[in-house]
């Protein structure tokens, strides 16, 4: 299946998930992870909490990003306060 959205490179996952497992599962705090647009090359720092991050990876596959960086044209986002996380799995229109 190809997607026409910019997918996260493993790397930056995996990065974004270690981050996630070195943070307390409890702390109400927003946690720096990666923006995962265009395999993360953007650089930006996109605010979650562990429960966030978690509600947002449960989804099969998706990409975490900061709001403004969801592609234009894409209707398959779940936008937040301060993160969207995009369903890689919904085309454009
Ligand atoms: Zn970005």
């Amino acid at each position: 299946m190809s997607v026409d959205v910019a997918q996260p490179t493993l790397t930056l996952v995996s990065t974004n998930d270690r981050t996630r497992e070195t943070s307390p599962d409890d702390s109400a705090d927003p946690i720096p992870f990666l923006c995962e647009c265009d395999g993360g090359e953007c650089g930006q720092s996109v605010w979650l909490t562990a429960a966030e991050y978690d509600e947002a990876r449960a989804m099969h596959a998706t990409a975490i990003v900061v709001p403004a960086h969801v592609p234009l044209g894409h209707t398959g986002a779940t936008y937040a306060e301060r993160y969207a996380v995009i369903d890689l799995a919904i085309l454009y229109d």
